[in-house]
């Protein structure tokens, strides 16, 4: 684990770094407030820090302040090292947002096991970040497909159809359906079934635009929403997703599946809201299965 020292007394420095290197950490040397503060700021920055209270340039206390100013879910570990003892200057370093002070001379022992606190805090807050993150990724994905869940589509719909109506821009969505789904199920089972639910939505994720974003609506029922499309005319993204799904052939042992979806797309105008949209799109969808399936109906021309 990285450790950054901050340290102006070169003898000091030269000791701290062997006794931290001796203790399996990898010390990061800066010897003023300063280069501290840089040094904090870089990318993959230690997570620990000692810094002595008196240094040119900018002391500790200071590089405390301006760390704990940064708004981060994943503030590093701050100790500081300083000849004052007073409780006065303990409080001050720790009102800074110091997470705790040695004072010189200090023990070897003593800042050791300080260090390791400083570790285990450091890499419970790491952990904790990680289970945050695999949890908001469950709460918003499909297990499945590993695209949006329902909620998290709509969502962000939401928020698109926010923003499109602010910047003035144009906003489509298209809910699409897979055709006889149920065929594929009847025929080669519901685990293929599902192997053919992801492939699908892999052929549609290569023909979305770096802004769309593609989620599951329901069973074999997928939303995209596509901001900044304004002009929908035959030969769009939908079309384009459309004509590849039907080209595309899943294989599986020995069998070729070929699958092929129907499109509701329907446009936002700035006056729409999310239900009224989706229902727009989906009478966009049933009249696509009506006149044949495998196309796209455009809610604007019905
Ligand atoms: P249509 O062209 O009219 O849409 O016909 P369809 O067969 O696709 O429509 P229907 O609504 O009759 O059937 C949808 C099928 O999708 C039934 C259901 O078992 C299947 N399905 C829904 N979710 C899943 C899933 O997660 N995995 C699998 N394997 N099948 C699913
Ligand atoms: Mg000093
Ligand atoms: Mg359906
Ligand atoms: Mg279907």
């Amino acid at each position: 684990m990285k450790v950054l020292i901050a340290e102006d007394d070169m003898t000091s420095r030269i000791i701290l770094e062997s006794v931290l290197k001796k203790w399996g950490f990898t010390p990061v040397m800066t010897c003023d407030g300063k280069e501290a503060w840089e040094a904090m700021q870089s990318e993959d920055a230690p997570k620990l820090a000692i810094l002595d209270w008196q240094m040119p340039k900018m002391n500790g206390i200071e590089v405390c302040q301006k760390i704990r100013k940064i708004d981060t879910s994943d503030p590093p570990y701050l100790i500081v090292l300083t000849s004052k003892d007073e409780k006065k200057d303990i409080v001050k370093a720790l009102e800074a947002g110091a997470n705790d002070f040695i004072s010189k001379p200090y023990d070897n022992q003593e800042l050791r096991a300080r260090i390791n606190v400083g570790k285990r805090m450091v890499q419970l807050q790491s952990a904790l970040g990680d289970a945050y993150k695999a949890l908001k990724h469950e709460a918003m994905h499909d297990p499945l497909t590993n695209i949006f869940n329902r909620r998290a589509i709509l969502e962000l719909l939401e928020k698109e159809m926010a923003r499109a109506k602010r910047e003035k821009t144009g906003l489509c969505i298209g809910l699409c359906d897979l055709d006889y789904f149920k065929r594929v199920n009847d025929t080669y089972g519901h685990q293929i079934g599902d192997e053919v639910l992801i492939a699908f939505t892999r052929f549609v994720t290569e023909k979305l635009r770096i802004n769309d974003h593609m989620g599951r609506y329901g069973g074999e029922e997928f939303l995209i929403v596509a901001p900044g499309s304004k002009e929908v005319k035959q030969g769009t993204m939908f079309e384009r997703i459309c004509e590849h799904v039907h080209n595309s052939k899943i294989s599986f042992e020995k069998e070729n599946i070929s699958i092929t979806v129907s499109i509701g797309v329907a446009r936002y105008s700035g006056a729409e809201n999310p239900d009224t949209l989706l229902a727009a799109a989906d009478t966009a969808l049933y009249h696509a299965k009506k006149i044949g399936r495998d196309q796209v109906v455009h809610a604007d021309n019905l």
